[in-house]
């Protein structure tokens, strides 16, 4: 039987604009092809023949001025299963103000994304953004990692993640992909062991059995959570992999479904 399952990582677009938006993502070099069709419909049919009963979607603004089209979305699309993360841009004039409506409207987190919003992680024109982060209380969901779309130069790798949480150490911060895409290496050296939650998303694609173990089982089993990148993965067969794995009912429940229930309250 497959256990309740939350996908802390996915996208979706408004019904209007998924098409479009896949087939721009899709033309980025490196990208992978979207598995669903890119809808909120489509996304929950996925989560039902995958058994995942909710999904954080996660937003990017690559503009300030897309913001308040991204909440407006955002609100319309919360659910008991679609939990919204919106996105501001880091240098847009009125971040601050952003996290403060994010908050208002009552939703759980924010995602950024330093390659397609053009920042480093650790750039100090960000710290009074990261401070009203931490003050909000709203999660962090950071893409980390390298990214497909864009040239193998760090922006947001473990050394930085490591500098921000000193800075900012009641930073709700949710690391993607086991710490960060394709660079591994680095997230086995500075982070596995260390109490940082890391979603798991369009990782276990890239390792073997043996890889993924090390990093599931070396982690502290309440740091971390499940996710699929969806639609640039496919849910079903990210829950089929996961479970393969044999890391033991208790580390699966955390991982699938605890941990995020306990982010998401
Ligand atoms: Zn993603």
């Amino acid at each position: 039987m497959v256990p309740k399952a939350v996908d802390f990582h996915t996208h979706a677009f408004p019904d209007g604009l998924a098409a479009k938006a896949l087939s721009t993502l899709e033309a980025q070099p490196g990208n992978a092809r979207a598995v669903l069709d890119g809808t909120i419909g489509g996304l929950l049919r996925s989560m039902d023949e995958a058994g995942i009963q909710t999904s954080v979607v996660a937003c990017i603004a690559t503009r300030p001025e897309q913001f308040p089209a991204i909440l407006k979305w955002c609100k319309a699309i919360a659910s008991d299963r679609i939990v919204p993360f919106p996105s501001f841009h880091p240098f847009d004039p009125e971040a601050l103000q952003r996290i403060d409506a994010v908050r208002e409207a009552g939703l759980k987190g924010i995602k950024l994304h330093p390659y397609y919003q053009g920042f480093e992680m650790d750039d100090p024109r960000l710290l009074p953004v990261y401070e009203r982060l931490q003050d909000s209380g709203l999660l962090h969901l950071s893409h980390t990692g390298f990214d497909t779309a864009f040239p193998r130069v760090r922006k947001c790798d473990a050394v930085r993640i490591l500098r921000l949480l000193d800075r900012f150490p009641r930073l709700r911060l949710v690391t993607s992909h086991m710490g960060g895409w394709m660079d591994w290496a680095e997230t086995r050296k500075h982070l596995l062991g260390r109490p940082i939650y890391m979603e798991i998303s369009y990782s276990m694609e890239f390792m073997t059995d043996a890889e993924a173990r090390e990093i599931l089982l070396g982690h502290p089993k309440e740091y971390l959570l499940f996710g699929t990148d969806s639609p640039w993965s496919s849910q079903k067969a990210a829950v089929d992999r996961l479970l393969s794995l044999g890391l033991g009912p208790e580390r699966e429940a955390a991982l699938l479904w605890g941990n995020a229930r306990r982010l998401l309250e």
